[in-house]
């Protein structure tokens, strides 16, 4: 059997190990340290930002911004619905209770006419949400200009859920900087990796100064252990800090070739009647951490789960569009908007879409076997 084929897994740049080594060197294994201070640095001047907070994970950093933005038990968040549930769980970890927002055609993320209806919704009673959390599906950034509108017009806070976009950019700005807050990941599938971690950004240094604070199980300023607030350990560890350091001078190398992945699949499945691609919104630039096709069943005979199973059994990895959250089982009963009348986007996403194998190892001759493999099925 020929080596597996996946959908995106951890690629060194070099660099790394000499990080770890300093910290090595210096007995800087823990607590924090220089490659902490360093990789946020670099990481803020990356993406144009005032500062970054580096944590565990992406999930910490959404969990801190919501901490931060005082969202609690009796409260209301808006999130995207198509996406990984990480966006939504910390909303739970706070008490309070998720809308969830469809996605529109033109991105596939946050559809601003179903956000502007559920505004308009909750207005009438008179609850405003505590935050609207904006997901960047796959690379993509999502309208923003219509979204912040929306949000600045009810004075609600947004925390840009940039975990899948990292140096993608909207309009020339980059992606996750939008928001009050804005969160990356550092998790093994991601374009850049430290195995595990993630990062809060913000142009408010003095509220990454309180993350910090509250990730580092909240000591208050004595000589002995004191503590006047419920804090968390959160902070990203000062060697897979150096991890990171050594992957973001490779990350603008990574975006290429994630998009020569992209195009690739492009020039050679394009020709197929009844597959799309999804979409780069006009005035943004996509990393493309994954490449995926929708496909029309009115003209594929094949059903989605069987391609995913013929591409398995030719050892590829492949998988459907995130099922949305309002449709997991754990968030039953959970209110939902739609960007329209009849079936849901995100619905229609979820039943049609596949991640295809977008990994920034991945050889042209690999790439051939997966192109051939479904040139065969949907052909
Ligand atoms: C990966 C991911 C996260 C969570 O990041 P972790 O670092 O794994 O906690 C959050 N949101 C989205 C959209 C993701 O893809």
């Amino acid at each position: 059997m020929s080596e597996r084929i996946l959908l995106s897994s951890p690629h060194m740049g070099g660099n790394e190990q000499k990080y770890i080594n300093e910290a090595f060197e210096t007995n800087w294994i823990a607590p924090l340290g220089t490659n902490v201070d360093g990789f946020e640095n670099e990481l803020a001047e990356y993406v144009g930002i005032q500062g970054a907070a580096a944590v565990s994970a992406g999930t910490a950093a959404i969990d801190l911004a919501l901490n931060l933005l005082g969202v609690g038990a009796g409260d209301t968040v808006f999130c995207s619905t198509l996406t990984f549930i990480a966006s939504a769980n910390p909303i739970m970890y706070r008490g309070a209770t998720p809308v969830f927002i469809d996605s529109e055609w033109d991105t596939w993320n946050m559809s601003p006419q179903a956000l502007e209806r559920a505004f308009m919704d909750v207005a009438a009673d008179g609850k405003l949400p505590k935050a609207v959390v904006i997901v960047n599906l796959y690379g993509q950034s999502a309208k923003m200009d219509e979204l912040m509108e929306i949000c600045n017009r009810y004075d609600v806070a947004v925390v840009e859920d940039a975990a899948e976009s990292l140096g993608s950019t909207y309009k020339g700005k980059k992606s996750g900087t939008f928001g009050k807050y804005g969160i990356y990941s550092f998790n093994g599938n991601k374009i850049i990796t430290t195995s595990g971690g993630g990062m809060l950004v913000s142009d408010d240094v003095d509220a990454l100064k309180q993350a910090r604070f509250l990730a580092t199980q909240a000591r208050d300023a004595a000589k002995h252990y004191q503590h006047s607030v419920i804090g968390y350990n959160y902070r990203l560890s000062n060697v897979l800090a150096g991890i990171g350091r050594g992957q973001l001078e490779v990350l603008d190398e990574r975006i290429a070739q994630k998009r020569a992945i992209f195009e690739r699949y492009e020039n050679t499945l394009g020709s197929i009647d009844g597959v799309t691609f999804m979409p780069e919104l006009e005035d943004t630039f996509s990393n493309r951490w994954l490449s995926v096709i929708q496909l029309d069943p009115a003209k594929i005979a094949i059903a989605l789960y069987d391609v995913i199973d013929a591409l398995n059994d030719e050892n590829i990895e492949a998988r459907p569009v995130w099922k949305p959250l309002h449709l997991q089982p754990v968030f039953e009963g959970c209110k939902f908007y739609a960007q329209g009348e009849g079936k849901a986007v995100s619905e229609i996403l979820f039943e049609q879409g596949i991640c295809l194998p977008s990994d920034s190892k991945m050889t042209v001759e690999q790439q051939q076997r997966v192109i051939d493999v479904l040139m065969k099925n949907l052909g």
